[in-house]
């Protein structure tokens, strides 16, 4: 027998490791460096590497205080109830719940292009059909709300991603409340802050609850994760907030135990990490300044721990910048061909991921001001 029909089911292309490639090109792994995945360049906080030395002799026991230590822990973190939030593994699988809870055979989820391919990979393993709303290149792809309703057709589920992978851009509270006045009452807004801790932006959690002059929503979700500031890609931790409403929702839908014992427990000595977090975060924008500052070519302004760079022949550059010893995102996986994705490094790795792609762009002959690909030229109008 065979699987269901999965031809219009894509894999998910992760970025390239130091391992893979060092194998691949026949090298030693420590002459490369990886800013290709958005991982935290600190590694994750002591203090969850200590917790999960320590968690690894009860691996035995499945976790169930740790599960609600953590779910506790993270609402006290929002000021919402333990039923609002929902563990899972990584924030990937909390989008996988909120389709869980939301999709009926062939409702609708708008997601952006360029974007995070996961959204759209979810909702089809959900029986979802997926449909698509712009952002624009030669608008520096900008988020707002009528960007958005102009191709929203009453879908079930429509992503926000704030800052957005793979560009940086963000969308205000004020047009994500605009989006969700305006689309059906039976419209969940998600909000997805992976990136959240390295925007100078307020959580649109506030949605949710009310806060700073905004009503409460019972349309909005937040998804948050431990693998980019926190550094805890590695264990799987992530989690959507949802609308007090929906606390019930989550034992219906979720696979039991939604976070490992060593994810749980990573994730509680992490949270109490702020240094490590204000560390991370602090040299992410100072690398996210001085690529923007150094680069010979178009940088965009992002409030991530990436930047988005002009590169051309965005495959060639990638290529010839890993044979080089610098890993990083050729975007054609997101929606975006003529463009390279690198992640914030500490300062050695950034400086020399600037040496390393500017040499490539001047013997590759890129120019920047004609990089633009041709197809993402047409995808813009
Ligand atoms: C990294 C990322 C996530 C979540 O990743 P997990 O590792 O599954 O937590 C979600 N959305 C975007 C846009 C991301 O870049």
């Amino acid at each position: 027998m065979q699987p269901r029909d999965l031809s219009d089911h894509v894999a998910y292309e992760a970025g390239r490791g130091i391992e893979e490639v060092a194998r691949e090109l026949d090298r030693d792994p420590s002459e490369f460096v990886k800013l290709a995945s958005n991982e935290n360049p600190h590694g994750p906080s002591p203090a969850a590497a200590v917790a999960v030395r320590e968690a690894a002799s009860s691996v035995n026991s499945y976790p169930k205080a740790a599960h609600a230590d953590l779910t506790s822990a993270v609402a006290d973190r929002w000021d919402v109830t333990d039923g609002q939030v929902w563990l899972a593994n990584g924030g990937d699988g909390a989008i996988d719940y909120l389709h869980r809870a939301v999709i009926e055979p062939g409702d609708t989820v708008l997601v952006p292009s360029p974007g995070f391919a996961y959204y759209g990979m979810s909702s089809r393993y959900h029986h979802g059909d997926v449909r698509e709303y712009d952002l624009s290149k030669a608008d520096d792809f900008v988020q707002d709300a009528d960007t958005v309703l102009e191709a929203y057709d009453g879908d079930r589920i429509v992503f926000l991603t704030s800052p957005h992978n793979p560009t940086g851009s963000t969308i205000p509270l004020a047009d994500v409340e605009r989006l969700a006045e305006a689309t059906d009452d039976e419209t969940l807004l998600v909000v997805d802050e992976a990136y959240g801790e390295f925007a100078d932006r307020d959580s649109a959690v506030a949605l949710l609850e009310g806060r700073d002059g905004f009503d409460a929503r019972d349309d909005v979700a937040v998804l948050r994760t431990f693998s980019k500031a926190y550094g805890l890609a590695g264990v799987r931790l992530g989690y959507a907030v949802v609308p007090d409403e929906w606390a019930d929702a989550y034992a219906r839908v979720n696979t039991p135990f939604a976070a490992s014992e060593l994810a749980c427990r990573a994730g509680l000595a992490a949270i109490d990490d702020d240094e490590h977090v204000e560390r991370t975060v602090g040299t992410a924008r100072e690398s996210r300044a001085y690529m923007r500052e150094h680069i010979d070519s178009h940088v965009w302004e992002s409030e991530g721990n990436f930047v988005l760079v002009e590169a051309g022949d965005a495959a060639a550059v990638a290529e010839e910048m890993q044979r080089r010893g610098v890993i990083v995102r050729d975007c054609s996986s997101f929606g975006l061909p003529g463009c390279i994705r690198i992640t914030c490094g500490t300062e050695a790795e950034t400086e020399r991921a600037v040496e390393t792609l500017n040499a490539v762009l001047a013997d590759l002959d890129v120019d920047p001001e004609t990089a633009d690909d041709p197809d993402a030229e047409v995808a813009d109008t």
